[in-house]
Formats: C-alpha cells, structure tokens, sequence
C-alpha cells in the first residue's frame, strides 16, 4: 500500500487566498457596481524594465541559431551573471563572494522553501511571528514539527512574536534553536531591522552553532542608513548565514522566475557526532540533483538589470511603488490609523481600529471602501489585530483607495 506523507495532512489548505477569494466573490455578487481595489497582492504590477526586454529579445534570437543556441547551462547560473551579482550587489558593500557561493535559481520561493532539506529532520527551527508562510509550510511537511495548536502555532516551533510592543524587533529566543529564519525588510510588516539589532542575531548564531536563513527579498527597497542591505554586511555573518535574493521586487521578475541564494564556503553544519561539513557543498549537491538551471533568456535579462540603464529603470520601478508606500502610509495615519513600514519596503502593516479581529477588518473595509487588503493573522497568531496593504498597485488605484478611506471607512 503506497503511504502519504502524513506531515502534509497538518497542514490547514491555502486557506489564506481562499477565503478572501470567497469573500470578495459574495461580496461582488452582492454588489456588481462595486469597484473593487485590490492591495493585498504582492505581486508586482508594472512591466519589465526596456532593458531586460531588449537583453531577452536578443537572447530569444540567440536561441534561433544553432552557433549560438544554449541548451542546459549550468546548474548553478551561469557565470556572466554571477559575476555581476558579486560586482554590483556585494562588491560595493565591501562583501568579497566566490563564484561558487552564488546559486542562481527559479525563485526565493523554492530556495527559502527547499533549503531545510538539507539540515537534520530533529533540528529545532525558529521564526519571526507574523512570518512569510513558505518557512513554516515546508518546515511542516519535512516533519519537523507537531500538529497545529488551537492557538495557531504548531508544536515544536520556536514562534518569536513581533508587534508594536516591541517596535517589531524579534527577541533572541530564550531556548537554544538551531536554524533561525529572518526576512528583513520584512514580508509582512514592512519593517526593519538596524545593523546592531541584526549583529545580535548573528553573534547569537556564532555562540550557539546556529544558522540563520536571511531572506532579503525586499533590500531594493531600503530608504535609509544604517539598515543592512545584505547580512554580511555584519561581521562573522559569513560563518552563519544564508542569504536569499531575488530579482521579482527589484526588477519585476515575478513572471521571469530568476532569483539567488548565496551560500559562503565558511558556513558549516554537524553531524550528530559534530563533525563540520560546509553546507554550500551540500546545497551544491542538492541544487544540482534537482534543478536544471534558469533559462538563459532568463538570466540575459536579469544580467541587463546591472546595466547603467538597467539600474536606472529599475530604480525608478522602485520609487513608483515607494511612492504609493507613501500614499498608504501618510493617507491612514490622516485618518487616525496606526501604520507601521511602507518606509524601507513596499508592505504597510496597520493595527486595526478599536481592536477589531483581522477578519472583521478586512470585511469592514471591503463592505465601506470596496478594497481588499490581507488579515494580519493569516501570516500567523501575532498578525492578529493588524492588516497588511501592499505598494505594488497602479499609482491611481493607491490613491482612489486612499481616497475611499478617508471619506468611507468609518474608523
Ligand atoms: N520571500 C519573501 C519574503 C516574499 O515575500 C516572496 C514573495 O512574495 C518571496 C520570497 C518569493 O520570491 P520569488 O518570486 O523569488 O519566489
């Protein structure tokens, strides 16, 4: 009798996206006129930059002739763009990378998703609390943890709650744990954490033989000093840390699938007999039993991303989206809400009024001002009681929505 992997059935269902789905169908059944803005996507909205579309047309033509097609490349990325990656993203930061500890892949995604598989199933792992689901999602169905508590954490899982009691800076753990995931700037709370905070982490995971999964995805959008853009820029980082990037935020490559994880040769794991073994061998090792490369068309486009022009259009990407962060932000605190980030990253996470359940708000704001935003507790339990809108709409659907706000919602 073949079996399942029964860790999958702890899992509630994508129960997140559905429901508001279900929510905005009854609503929009009830109401046809209704015109509804969405700010709860976090995908991106405008097209990619001219100069990605030029470097892929030409990869496109490449590919029509047999001296230049490209067929499997490695597995890895190819160097033309891992060299920029090490030139542009890390150089300037005084941050030295081999080429052999950038892995270019399909997405942060399956990089922040899959790289678990490579520790012991009985580690103990820690996360921030409201958290990008992937982390625990996959932390669950490598059976790392226990069945999912009425109080929505599952067992075995060190939660390390974030809100505005704490300003949204996670405190060390008081228990040893051996993996930690960050993401700063964060997915949900747009908030971040300054090089001191994020250096306690970091000695912590020196002392304690841990190591701490930083994913970066939002770095583009940091506005102001003394926020790390990489987590190297800590000393001792290199002994510890992972960092995960991708070009879907900065470049708009949601669609494109290009992204990179950067493993230094200096961060080690155990054994259970504590013999130290270089984890980027083994995520070599996995990466290229498993997956097949991004496309070269793919990665020409990425690569024109380092351009002068190419970073050129795409900071202007990040100023549109930065520019309605600032819209949200500024346009609730007009109307007594309390908002925190939108400053340093393109999520606004608000506390509800009056203490309403994340739920009732999301209904109260789709019933009062026709837009959809995502319930801070479907990020986890301490998301209860706050809202995330996201920057990534078009400029005059940020403002309409604002708009409707200020003149609907009856806070
Ligand atoms: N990490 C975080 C924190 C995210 O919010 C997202 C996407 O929303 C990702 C990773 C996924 O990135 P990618 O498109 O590269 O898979």
């Amino acid at each position: 009798m073949i079996r399942i992997n029964e860790n999958y059935l702890k899992l509630p269902g994508s129960y997140l996206f559905a429901e508001i789905a279900r929510r905005v169908t009854a609503f929009k059944e009830q109401n046809p006129a209704a015109d509804v803005i969405r700010l709860g996507i976090g995908d991106v909205t405008l097209p990619l930059p001219p100069v990605v579309i030029d470097a892929m047309h030409k990869a496109v033509d490449e590919m029509a002739k047999a001296e230049t097609f490209h067929g499997y490349g490695p597995e890895q990325g190819y160097n033309f763009l891992i060299q920029k990656i090490a030139q542009h993203d890390y150089a300037p930061l005084g941050i030295q990378l081999g080429e052999d500890e950038i892995f270019v892949s399909d997405g942060s995604k399956s990089d922040t998703g899959n790289f678990q598989e490579i520790f012991g199933t009985d580690i103990r792992v820690a996360m921030t609390d409201p958290v990008y689901p992937v982390y625990i999602d996959t932390n669950v169905m490598a059976g790392r943890t226990g069945a999912l508590g009425q109080d929505g954490r599952y067992a075995n899982i060190t939660y390390i709650p974030c809100h505005a009691g704490n300003h949204f800076i996670p405190e060390l753990p008081k228990e040893k744990v051996d993996l930690i995931y960050l993401c700063f700037p964060n997915n949900p709370t747009g908030t971040t954490l300054t090089k001191g905070e994020l250096k306690k982490w970091v000695d912590y995971a020196r002392a304690n033989k841990t190591v701490i999964l930083f994913d970066a995805a939002y770095e583009a959008y940091i506005q102001e000093k003394d926020i790390p853009h990489s987590i190297y820029e800590i000393e001792g980082a290199k002994e510890v840390a992972v960092e995960f990037r991708t070009f879907s935020k900065n470049a708009g490559f949601t669609g494109n699938r290009c992204a990179f994880t950067v493993v230094p040769k200096t961060v080690m794991g155990y054994t259970a007999g504590g013999e130290a073994y270089s984890l980027n061998k083994l995520w070599n090792r996995r990466h290229t039993t498993k997956f097949n490369g991004v496309p070269y068309i793919v990665q020409k486009g990425a690569e024109a991303v380092y351009t002068d022009e190419g970073r050129k259009q795409t900071r202007a990407m990040i100023d549109y989206y930065m520019a309605n962060a600032k819209t949200i932000r500024e346009g609730l605190q007009n109307v007594g809400l309390q908002v925190y980030g939108g400053v340093n990253a393109p999520y606004i996470w608000l506390k509800t009024p009056n203490n309403m359940d994340s739920w009732a708000f999301f209904d109260k704001l789709l019933h009062e001002a026709h837009i959809v935003g995502t319930p801070g507790v479907g990020f986890g339990p301490s998301g209860q009681g706050y809202f995330r809108l996201t920057a990534f709409g078009k400029a005059e659907n940020t403002a309409e929505a604002i708009q409707r706000i200020q003149t609907r919602l009856k806070v």
